[in-house]
């Protein structure tokens, strides 16, 4: 997406201010989504220095022409496109411009080897590591992300009501993975968020199931993990079928599973905590004791990236605010039988969250036409 000049201001002074209360005077972001956020940049090749009121971009040869474009006028990055490796010259930059500075770094994305360069080259500056910074400012989406989380939700679950319609006794399970994406494709989205779930039987056991060549059977349980990526953003969204008739253990789990789905959607809003509605779920399971085939947390943030903050989780004490988007994605698995999991994306607000998607969740049969 071309961020507009005035949404990246508005993120950098975010950072600014949270550097301020860190008494920092700016910020090394080696990690890539971070960096794209900021600057609007989406090569695979970037750090950027942002120091006092400039932000300094480096990359390299093939990017160029890349950050040029990408880079919004008028919104002051210095572009530097560096021959001799990117930290090398960030470093020079940084003890000659910044000399006496206390400047954070990302100490959960620099490398070891980057870290052991800049402590050894840059003498003239103090690093501090920092944690999550950005990733903090990034948990509340303005309207053009929410906007582009909701077109790449819609997009996948087009794709899914396509796709539907070719399930039957006797598919394999990676035809319908390469269908869906292709399909997703086709609606507009430059590529699947993540690698495509499609697992049947008893292999919708496995939460992260890797697709395999298995062929559905009439009767069996199919689940879709998928999204799709647009402008850089992703959607995730799961549903679980049953082929055909559905028997009363399959009804029995999925209702289960939409009960606590709706659950911690009824607790989802701003002000409570990641572990108060991961709990709405979770207490569901408990009374039917089932809690423990429920092997994951209830939800996460996504945006540029899959997973980010906030986390919904037993133990997470990440406070939502509104326009945060999230997950919420209860399930249960049971070894051998197989695995219910229903997952949809939701806009944080005041009250009611808002969900982005509108494919039906209560739908659990696919019969022939
Ligand atoms: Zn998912
Ligand atoms: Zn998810």
């Amino acid at each position: 997406m071309n961020s507009n000049a005035g949404a990246l201001a508005r993120r950098l002074d975010c950072v600014r201010a949270e550097l301020a209360e860190l008494d920092l005077h700016g910020l090394l972001v080696s990690q890539l989504a971070n960096v794209r956020y900021l600057t609007g940049f989406s090569g695979s090749s970037a750090r950027l220095l942002i120091a006092g009121t400039g932000a300094i971009l480096l990359t390299d040869g093939r990017y160029g022409q890349q950050a040029e474009e990408e880079l919004p006028d008028g919104a002051g990055f210095e572009l530097v496109i560096s021959p001799d490796g990117l930290l090398a010259d960030l470093v020079e930059r940084a003890d000659r411009q910044f000399s006496g500075s206390r400047l954070g770094f990302e100490g959960q994305h620099l490398l070891f080897a980057e870290w052991e360069q800049l402590r050894g080259e840059s003498s003239a500056v103090e690093w501090v590591p920092v944690s999550g910074l950005v990733e903090g400012v990034r948990a509340v989406k303005d309207e053009e992300e929410i906007a582009a989380i909701e077109r790449a939700a819609r997009i996948a679950a087009a794709a899914l009501a396509e796709t539907l319609t070719l399930v039957e006794p006797g598919v394999r399970e990676a035809d319908i993975a390469s269908e869906l994406d292709y399909r997703m494709r086709r609606l507009g989205a430059r590529r699947p968020a993540f690698e495509t779930i499609v697992a049947s039987g008893a292999r919708s056991a496995l939460p992260h199931a890797a697709t395999s060549d298995r062929k559905l059977r009439a009767g069996e349980l199919v689940l879709f993990d998928f999204g799709a990526h647009w402008q850089g953003y992703c959607s995730d969204m799961t549903r679980t079928y049953v082929v055909g008739e559905a028997g009363p253990r399959q009804r029995e789990v999925y209702e289960l599973v939409l009960a606590a789905h709706w659950a911690a959607r009824a607790a989802l809003r701003a002000g409570v905590s990641g572990a108060e509605v991961d709990t709405a779920a979770r207490q569901l399971f408990a009374e039917a004791d089932v809690e423990e085939r429920f092997t994951h947390s209830t939800g996460h943030g996504l945006g540029l990236e899959v997973h980010e903050s906030p986390r919904l989780g037993r133990r997470s004490e990440d406070r939502l605010e509104s326009n945060m988007v999230v997950t919420v994605e209860p399930g249960l698995y049971f070894a051998g039988w197989g695995g219910v999991r229903i997952e949809d994306t939701l806009v944080v607000t005041d009250d009611r969250p808002r969900p982005l998607v509108d494919l039906d969740a209560s739908r659990l049969q696919i019969l022939p036409p």
